[in-house]
């Protein structure tokens, strides 16, 4: 049996029919950039979240860039964020030319809410959190600690579509929910996509206008924006993604447990969930100090993994300008050298995942 780590053409294989139907009938439409696919879709996201608001936009990358400088987060700024992210989180801070201010993870691979507040300086305008693999991070204590010290927080929800802390949506703890739909995402295009969500008008107006030249009339230009809006195809695609994903949610989450339960290796160590959150495991992140050789042995019985990530970012070439060096960061260090990620997607079969727990419990030193 062949498992990749990812197989993105199950959900066209199963949806075709319909996904060709609402494609064909967008292009019979021809409006092709902002219109009503876009909008039906940020009011079904918005209403999936539990938010008030939400604006469709091009990336994950863009939402978090755009969510800043609706903030006004700019030069002189310092932006508090986890040193354990993908470093898109990070590259949004400096995209508008703030500092950011890392902090170490906890044992859940998210930001470590204990170690946030020593980080603190007269120059902290805001915290971004990211819900790392789906799990969502501490929301009571970091939510907390920006009221305390009237920080804005931003949620980078790239991972954590669905998820909840304490029975919340994440993406409505903050001042702005930043989601991905890049395609292995949980909710995933079938090209580039994203949304903020937000309870707040202002900035639901202010992001609007930053995604479209700054402008709400056509040709009238009230602010200096950029082009960084949801097509109309990609919300086609989207609204029949939305549609399935509890559905296919719930699977993910059963597929999780079967691994959590039956994998039963010593030198696998599985991933850990906090009781009051739901993690919608966009990754399923195990921990191998043998890594190399756990990946070359499933590799053998063509399995395939991916690691996420492999450079932290303080330690990639995009940042040597910070001036950070090897051990500033040891927590974060550790486990870009020992994190691997299994198999885990929309349509797997009990057959594939039974695959992948034999061959890890047949792993050895
Ligand atoms: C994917 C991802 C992003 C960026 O999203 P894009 O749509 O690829 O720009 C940001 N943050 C995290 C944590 C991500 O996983």
């Amino acid at each position: 049996m062949k498992i990749n780590f990812n197989q993105l053409d199950r959900f066209y294989i199963k949806h075709r029919f319909e996904i060709l139907y609402h494609f064909h009938k967008t292009m019979r439409i021809g409006n092709f950039i902002l219109g009503s696919e876009v909008k039906s879709f940020e009011s079904e996201f918005a209403n999936y979240i539990g938010s008030q608001f939400c604006v469709g936009l091009n990336s994950g990358l863009d939402a978090l860039i755009l969510a800043l400088r609706a903030l006004d987060v700019s030069e002189g700024d310092e932006v508090i964020v986890p040193a354990n992210t993908y470093i898109a989180t990070i590259l949004a801070i400096t995209e508008n030319k703030a500092t950011p201010v890392l902090v170490e993870p906890d044992n859940e691979y998210n930001i470590n809410p204990d170690k946030i507040e020593e980080k603190i300086t007269s120059k902290t305008k805001a915290i971004i959190v990211v819900h790392l693999y789906g799990q969502s991070a501490k929301m009571d204590k970091i939510s907390s600690i920006a009221k305390k010290h009237k920080l804005f927080l931003i949620e980078d929800c790239a991972q954590s579509h669905g998820a909840t802390y304490n029975g919340k949506m994440t993406g409505t703890f903050g001042d702005i929910g930043c989601f991905s739909f890049y395609p292995t995402k949980n909710i995933g295009a079938y090209g580039d996509g994203g949304c903020i969500v937000t309870n707040n008008s202002l900035l639901f107006d202010r992001i609007k206008l930053l995604r479209n030249y700054g402008s709400s009339k056509k040709y009238y230009n009230d602010i200096q924006g950029l082009n960084t809006r949801l097509d109309e195809i990609q919300a086609t695609f989207l609204r029949i993604k939305l549609k399935y994903y509890k559905k296919n949610l719930a699977n993910r989450i059963k597929i999780a447990n079967y691994y959590l339960k039956n994998i039963n290796n010593p030198l696998i160590k599985l991933p850990k969930t906090q009781s009051n959150s739901n993690h919608v495991y966009h990754l399923f992140v195990v921990e191998c100090k043998q890594r190399e050789k756990l990946i070359q042995f499933l590799n053998d019985k063509r399995i395939g993994t991916v690691i996420h990530y492999p450079v932290p970012p303080h330690l990639s070439k995009a940042y040597e300008n910070l001036g950070y060096k090897k051990g500033d960061y040891p927590i974060t260090e550790a486990y870009a050298d020992n994190l691997l990620s299994l198999p885990l997607y929309d349509y797997m079969t009990f057959k594939e995942v039974k695959y992948v727990v034999n061959a890890l419990n047949k792993f050895m030193k």
